[in-house]
C-alpha cells in the first residue's frame, strides 16, 4: 500500500467534517474519491498534504501513512519534499500574475537535479501542447481549462510520483474533461499513481481503477470502479 488512511476524524474548529474514515491507494493505482457537495472531499485531500489551519482541517484522530510512515509528525512541504505527494488544486489556484512558465518553475524550487527537471518540463509540455504555447502568456489570461491543465503541470514539476487531483474536470467543456481525463490515464500508464476526487462521478468512474464514496464525512461504498458505476445506487445517487 502506498498510501493508507486509518479512522481518521478532522475537524474545523468543533465542526468534524470527517467522522473517522479509512480507504487506501496501491502503488501504479487511480483511486477516485466521490461524493456530493460538502462529503469531506477536498478535506480529505487537504489532510493528506497537511495544509495546516485555519484554512486547513486540524486532524483529532487516526492515521494518514505514506509507504508505512505516519505523516502526522511531518511538515507540509516535507510531505511533498521527502514523500513525493503533490496536490494539484483546482485550476483557480494558479497564480494569476505569473506566467505559464512561470507558475511552473515555483514548483521545481527545492529540486536539485537539473536534468530531470528539464525532463519534466517537456513532460507537461507533451501532455499539455496548449501550455507550450502560452508558455510567455500571464496565467490569468488563460481560459478555465487551461488553468486546470497548468494546475495539473505545476504538480508534475515537483516531481513527485504521486499526484493528489482535486476536481481536475473543473470548469471544462466536456470533450475537454475526457482529454484531461486521457492525459490522466496516459501518465498512469507512465508510473503515476493518482487519487482524485470529482463531483463528475460518472467521468471519474469510467477512468479510475477502485472508486470510494464519501457522504457527510464517513465512506459508505467502495469497490471496483467499473462495478461501482453498474451498482443502482450508485447510479441513482450519483450518476442519475
Ligand atoms: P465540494 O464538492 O463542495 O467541494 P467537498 O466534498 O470537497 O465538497 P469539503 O470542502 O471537504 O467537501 O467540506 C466538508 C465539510 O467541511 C463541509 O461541511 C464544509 O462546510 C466544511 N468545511 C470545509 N472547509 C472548511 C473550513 N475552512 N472551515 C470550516 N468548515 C469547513
Amino acid at each position: 500500500m502506498l498510501l493508507e488512511i486509518n479512522d481518521l476524524v478532522v475537524k474545523y474548529g468543533n465542526i468534524e467534517a470527517l467522522h473517522g474514515i479509512s480507504f487506501h491507494v496501491n502503488e501504479g493505482e487511480i483511486v477516485t474519491l466521490i461524493g456530493a457537495n460538502g462529503a469531506g472531499k477536498t478535506t480529505t485531500l487537504h489532510a493528506i498534504t497537511r495544509v495546516p489551519p485555519p484554512e486547513g482541517p486540524k486532524i483529532h484522530g487516526g492515521d494518514i501513512r505514506f509507504r508505512g510512515r505516519s505523516l502526522l509528525g511531518v511538515e507540509a512541504h516535507a510531505v511533498v519534499r521527502d514523500c513525493h505527494i503533490a496536490l494539484a488544486p483546482e485550476g483557480r489556484h494558479i497564480f494569476g500574475n505569473l506566467t505559464v512558465e512561470e507558475n511552473l518553475k515555483l514548483a521545481t524550487f527545492s529540486r536539485k537535479d537539473a536534468a530531470a527537471v528539464q525532463k519534466d518540463y517537456q513532460r507537461v509540455y507533451d501532455l499539455f501542447p496548449r501550455l507550450t504555447e502560452r508558455r510567455t502568456q500571464r496565467s490569468e489570461s488563460l481560459s478555465g481549462g487551461e488553468q486546470q491543465m497548468l494546475a495539473v503541470g505545476r504538480a508534475l514539476m515537483t516531481g513527485c510520483n504521486f499526484i493528489l487531483l482535486d476536481e481536475p474536470s473543473m470548469g471544462l467543456a466536456p470533450l475537454l474533461m475526457y482529454d484531461m481525463f486521457r492525459t490522466l490515464r496516459k501518465l498512469n500508464e507512465q508510473g503515476m499513481t493518482i487519487l482524485l476526487i470529482e463531483q463528475n462521478a460518472r467521468l471519474a468512474l469510467k477512468f479510475a481503477h477502485r472508486a470510494y464514496v464519501l457522504d457527510t464525512g464517513e465512506i459508505v461504498m467502495a469497490g471496483r470502479a467499473e462495478a461501482m458505476a453498474e451498482n443502482p445506487e450508485v447510479q441513482k445517487a450519483y450518476l442519475g
